[in-house]
């Protein structure tokens, strides 16, 4: 047997051997994502599960360097989804049998937009008598907000921490108490707390970027007991002020193999997450959402904002999708689906089962104590 097929074997894995994985091409590459896919048939499945993805608003607090939506790219013109075109974005996922929604933002934290959020799950729960899942990603907030939120519906929750790095963190993000590590970490563990599957996950290609970065970052996946993750590769903007750094980036499509050797490589060290195939990926490829699929990720997002506000959630360039209308993405979804193996969830919410396990692990450990 190769060496890099004892690698694959193992049960715990080095920093040094996930750098092999993250490094793997031709032959190792297939026995990469053969190996990723039998894990992913063993403990998740061949079910994919949809969220219809609502980009909610584009009007955010923060300047992170990397993102088109930033606070001061003022040639960016700004929007917010009225009550009633949410609600009726989640009528279009219950009656397409999505199963689930997220609900994605740029970041806001006034009293304003926290209540306007929680009486949009309340609505939504009302119209899907609680059948509709909820993801929301709308970045740092306190644990009371997390909780009330939580308390309203929503139970899975998307903050990536972009990048474990703390150093590389501070190079792609200002420095100031807006953008901070420590917080970032902080509002991890206070989503945890508040009672939701906690998701997170890496860019992948950033600027500075080494592949002993991104080990760290499966690592750190790892360390957080993370139920969910959503990383796909980093894509220049030119209005921001990371593409200044283009010179040092890859490829765009080394950054996708890339990011396809991170997915493959976090199914075999994190068995049984939801693993998300990223809209980033489909911005390089036509087809990247389905590669990813094949090799581990087992989540599929369609955008389901309405058509007239796709274009102004430009976070990078080529963003895919942004003149369709949600009818044209999801006539080809099981067709996309049936090509590579895999059926749509249709109706279920699909949760991550490493959750569900870790809370079943919870009750037995207690009621052993008892
Ligand atoms: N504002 C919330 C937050 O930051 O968590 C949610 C929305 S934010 C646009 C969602 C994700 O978009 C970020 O976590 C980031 O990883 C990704 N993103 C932003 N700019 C990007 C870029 N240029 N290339 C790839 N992904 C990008
Ligand atoms: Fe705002 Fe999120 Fe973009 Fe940062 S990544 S600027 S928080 S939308």
């Amino acid at each position: 047997m190769s060496k890099f097929v004892d690698i694959l074997n193992k049960d715990n894995f080095s920093k040094q051997d996930l750098i092999s994985m993250l490094d793997a091409e031709g032959t190792d590459k297939k026995l990469l994502y053969k190996k990723s896919r039998e894990i992913t048939d063993k403990f998740v499945g061949n079910k994919v599960y949809l969220r219809g993805l609502i980009e909610y608003s584009n009007v955010c607090i923060k300047d992170c360097l990397y993102c088109g939506i930033r606070k001061s790219n003022t040639n960016q013109q700004r929007y917010t989804i009225s009550d009633k075109e949410v609600i009726s974005c989640a009528q279009y996922a219950l009656d397409n049998n999505y199963g689930s929604i997220v609900i994605q933002a740029g970041e806001r934290t006034d009293a304003i937009f926290i209540a306007k959020i929680t009486s949009l799950l309340n609505e939504i729960g009302k119209i899907s008598n609680g059948k509709l899942g909820i993801t929301i990603s709308l970045g740092e907030q306190t644990l009371d907000v997390y909780k009330e939120w939580f308390n309203a519906g929503a139970h899975r929750y998307l903050l990536r921490i972009e990048t474990s790095n703390r150093e590389l963190f501070q190079k792609i993000h200002p420095i100031n108490q807006l953008h901070s590590f420590d917080t970032r970490i902080e509002a991890l563990h206070n989503i945890r707390k508040a009672g939701f599957q906690l998701g997170t996950g890496v860019m992948i290609g950033l600027p500075h970027q080494t592949i002993e970065n991104l080990a760290d970052d499966l690592l750190f996946l790892k360390a957080m007991d993370v139920d969910m993750v959503g990383m796909g590769p980093y894509i220049e903007h030119q209005n921001t002020p990371l593409f200044e750094a283009i010179n040092l980036l890859s490829t765009k499509k080394e950054r996708l193999e890339l990011a396809f050797n991170m997915i493959a490589t976090l199914r075999i060290l994190m068995k049984d997450i939801n693993i998300a195939a990223a809209t980033a990926l489909q911005a390089i490829d036509g087809f990247g959402r389905e590669r990813a699929i094949k090799i581990g990720a087992n989540i599929l997002m369609p955008n389901i904002t309405p058509g007239n506000f796709r274009n102004k959630y430009k976070l990078y360039e080529d963003k895919p999708c942004t003149d369709e209308n949600p009818i044209d993405c999801n006539t080809c979804i099981d067709l996309r689906m049936s090509m590579i193996g895999s059926k749509v969830g249709y109706n279920e919410w699909g949760d991550s089962i490493h959750f569900k396990q870790n809370k079943k692990n919870i009750i037995e450990k207690t009621v052993l104590k008892i």
